[in-house]
């Protein structure tokens, strides 16, 4: 071994970002659109997952837009060289945007008073702006009132004959989406169509309209809209419970075995003694906690997978670590430095975001995010592609 070269070990909690799996997500999602354009969300660094190498992926896998929360985010993918639309929809209305308009990140108006900075910047710089109205068609999050609708459409209308802005089209989003017989849909639906027609009536093109989340782009194309705007899904979660889709989990989430040992029964298991053996085992520990998006919450609600097979987490989760039970008469072959998988695709009955998030009560959405700490993320390519291979 070169005596010269520092020697960094890896990691002991790996999140892998299988990027095959993801290029096959967006060809989903883009079939599923049935002809209507496909913006990739990659918001929150990707949904933990790399916003980078994510957006490379998606658009290998058919979309042609990016979607993001802040300019910050719009800007970083920018500064890594990719040149398609990419469109912002959070900012503060004292913000300066003159940077987005530099470079050409387009942005959402969610309110009558997020026009004010844009128009500002767009004035100052002597840039068009490029923007997307937010109509609130039923969510009551962000999204300009339908009272306050009129007002703005005036305002877009003279700014777009000023030439100041250019109003690529309409957006809203969705509240029961992943409810698909939910009745609020159609009424969102037809409310934004009414937007669209109205803004059309007054002269402004409105070419690019889009409402559809993952849930909608999954179970109701475009409803009539030129684009959509999935995010989970892209990383192979479906966020409609029962539903099924072939969409391959991106991440796995794996940590290094520590140690193996035995421990005679009675004897309690981490802090607390929560668990105590009911018999001579054999315990593994993993090198992953809390720190770093294992859940405390999981103690004792939780399954590793080893060499295949499954294994419970036993007593707390701890900052750091956890400890899983091997059982009487373990696998002899399982060794420190073997990996055990928190989630990953599920295959071959793995566990998985979605089984997490069902034991936390909350959405699988939150725990991908949640995936931090010393975990190194790694982008690996998989070969798992079957439909465009
Ligand atoms: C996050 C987000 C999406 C993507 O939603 P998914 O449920 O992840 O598909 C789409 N549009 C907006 C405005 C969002 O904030």
């Amino acid at each position: 071994m070169d005596r010269m070269r520092p020697i960094v070990p890896p990691a002991l909690c790996r999140a892998a970002i299988d990027l095959d799996a993801v290029e096959h997500n967006a060809r989903v999602l883009t079939r599923s659109a049935a002809g209507a354009r496909v913006m990739a969300v990659v918001k929150a660094d990707g949904y933990g997952h790399g916003a980078v190498p994510v957006s490379l992926a998606a658009l290998r896998g058919g979309a042609t837009a990016l979607g993001v929360t802040t300019v910050e985010e719009a800007l970083a993918l920018r500064t890594a060289g990719i040149d398609v639309e990419i469109l912002a929809w959070m900012f503060s209305t004292a913000d300066d945007v003159r940077a987005a308009l530099g470079a050409d990140i387009d942005l959402a108006v969610p309110s009558a008073r997020h026009l004010d900075p844009v128009l500002e910047a767009a004035r100052r710089t002597g840039r068009r702006a490029r923007i997307t109205p937010k109509i609130d068609t039923g969510l009551a999050r962000s999204g300009i009132t339908l009272e306050d609708w009129p007002g703005v459409l005036d305002r877009l209308v003279s700014a777009s004959e000023e030439g100041v802005v250019e109003v690529t089209g309409l957006m809203a989003h969705f509240a029961h989406a992943d409810d698909p017989g939910h009745p609020t849909i159609d009424e969102q639906v037809q409310r934004l169509h009414e937007c669209v027609a109205e803004a059309r009536g007054r002269g402004l093109a409105c070419p690019v309209n889009h409402h559809a989340n993952s849930a909608a782009t999954l179970t109701r194309p475009h409803d009539g809209f030129e684009m959509v705007r999935p995010g989970i899904a892209l990383y192979g979660l479906n966020p409609i419970e029962g539903h099924d889709a072939d969409l391959i989990p991106a991440m796995t989430f794996s940590a290094e075995i520590l140690m193996v040992k035995r421990i005679a029964a009675g004897q309690g298991v981490s802090y607390g003694h929560t668990w105590h053996a009911p018999r001579d085992t054999t315990v593994a520990l993993v090198a992953a906690g809390y720190a770093d998006g294992v859940w405390r919450l999981l103690s004792g609600r939780l399954d590793v997978a080893i060499a295949g097979r499954r294994y419970p987490n036993v007593g707390r989760v701890c900052m750091d670590q956890f400890v899983v039970d091997l059982g009487p008469d373990p696998d002899e072959t399982i060794r420190a430095g073997d990996t055990a998988v928190l989630f990953g695709t599920g295959a071959d009955g793995g566990p998985t975001a979605a089984e997490w998030a069902r034991t936390l009560g909350t959405i699988h959405y939150e725990v991908v995010t949640a995936v931090r700490g010393r975990t190194s993320r790694q982008h690996v390519l998989s070969g798992r592609q079957e439909d465009s291979r």
